[in-house]
């Protein structure tokens, strides 16, 4: 089985957290352009798909290099989706 965690630690120990930093941004721009693209009928689903698989790996890193644990996440993403429900029942 793919050990996602080791490849990640592996890729940071390598090339430097700060490095690692940058290179998520400039997927999340990426993904970004994808948007866009898409948006304006330009779009490609493979590269829309592409883009979204690196912002993720990229965003497990991010977690990683800051210490974040899945639970915090995890806490975060509930009190924001129960606070998007109410507002969208509220409409
Ligand atoms: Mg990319």
């Amino acid at each position: 089985m793919l050990d996602e965690k080791k490849i990640l630690e592996k890729a940071i120990a390598a090339n430097g957290k700060t490095l690692q930093s940058v290179v998520a941004c400039e997927e999340y721009a990426e993904l970004i352009k994808e948007i866009v693209k898409t948006i304006r009928g330009e779009g490609n689903r493979n590269a829309l798909i592409e883009e979204i698989a690196d912002c993720e790996i990229m965003t497990q890193q991010i977690k990683m290099i800051n210490d974040i644990d899945e639970n915090s996440i995890q806490e975060e993403k509930k009190f924001k989706l129960l606070r998007l429900n109410d507002r969208i029942n509220n409409k």
